[in-house]
């Protein structure tokens, strides 16, 4: 079976409330060289397009998703979510899907949500397919913020890491292009990034990762690399039951940070489930100390990692070259102990 019919044989869509925004919280994150917080709002819409049609390997948000959500239900979610606003400066518009796809979010809907944010908020952040970003909607939408940083999922730079292993059929080329139209209108940009896809080994995606970031440097104002987590109903999910698939060790995100830190972008990354078992981990012991320096790199309170250390290390690096020894990104550890 080929993989974009096997990523959509995965999904199990249940039903919602098409009324009922996902979910609302705050964090913490860097808003012009200072810590504040900043708001998170998860949309339910109808969802990503692509993840309807097929969806990136990683992916498990359609499983969120109602099956068709009208225009006045998100603006009732709006109205539900505005309530709750406690001053944070900064807010993360996400929608499992794509802010700038008129499908998914018709443009009266995305003035609405810009205007009621942009009233309350200084900087607005939205996310979106790279290719779906038109020049006019980027314009318009700056009328109703002072500031607006669009986040484009690229995930790596290179088309056959894409293709095979997140089955995304858009790269630099199309990112190239949303970045310029996006400052050109006024915008920032935020790049995602994985680190490890599945079918790499460990090494692999560092260097993926690593090279990824310095391709997309010159298009990116900000790349966030997102350590691949475990997310039911997914490819991931079906490989990582099977011994076959293990999140990045915290040592990976580590060094990819290492050998990025120098872009002209601010680097961040704030890896989802960090120190659980299917988000990125190290040996049980020290993952809460990695995690919270990388959170602190991330937030521009520490440049260096130096003063960690675990005698786990040696684990990531004979694991990693036991993958290669035996040409497999499978995880060695599980198929010794299964
Ligand atoms: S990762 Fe983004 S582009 Fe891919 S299926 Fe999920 S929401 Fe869509
Ligand atoms: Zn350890």
């Amino acid at each position: 079976m080929r993989l974009q019919q096997l990523v959509k044989a995965e999904r199990r869509p249940r039903d919602f409330d098409p009324r009922q925004y996902i979910s609302t919280w705050t964090e913490k994150d860097l808003l012009h060289g200072k810590v504040v917080d900043a708001w998170v709002i998860i949309f339910r819409t109808r969802g990503c397009y692509w993840a309807r049609a097929s969806g990136c390997s990683m992916c498990g948000y359609v499983n969120d998703v109602a099956q068709e959500v009208a225009p006045a239900d998100i603006l009732h979610q709006l109205d539900a979510v505005l309530r709750k606003h406690e001053a944070q400066p900064m807010v993360k518009v996400y929608t499992s899907g794509n802010f700038f796809d008129d499908h998914e979010v018709s443009p009266e809907v995305r003035d609405t949500i810009l205007k009621g944010l942009g009233d309350r908020c200084d900087k607005v952040i939205v996310e979106t397919l790279s290719h779906l970003l038109r020049a006019e909607q980027v314009e318009h939408a700056m009328h109703h913020v002072d500031e607006l940083e669009i986040a484009l999922g690229l995930e790596s730079t290179n088309d056959r890491v894409l293709r095979f292993a997140v089955n995304k059929m858009w790269g630099l080329k199309e990112h190239a292009h949303a970045s310029q139209v996006a400052h050109a209108a006024g915008a920032t940009v935020k790049t995602y990034l994985l680190i490890k896809p599945p079918f790499l080994t460990e090494r692999e995606a560092i260097e993926d990762a690593v090279r990824s970031g310095h391709e997309a440097d010159p298009y990116s104002d900000t790349v966030s690399f997102n350590p691949v987590n475990v997310q039911s109903r997914t490819i991931v999910d079906r490989l990582f039951r099977r011994g076959e698939y293990r999140p990045p060790w915290l040592w990976s995100v580590v060094e990819v940070l290492e050998r990025t830190r120098n872009l002209h972008a601010h680097v961040k990354s704030h890896p989802t489930a960090g120190g659980m078992v299917r988000g990125a981990h190290n040996c049980g012991s020290c993952d809460r100390k990695v995690v919270s320096a990388i959170e602190e790199f991330s937030l521009g309170l520490r440049h260096e990692f130096d003063d960690l250390a675990c005698e786990c290390k040696d684990v990531w690096r004979a694991y990693s070259d036991a993958q290669e020894f035996m040409l497999t990104p499978a995880d060695p550890i599980a198929i010794l102990e299964t």
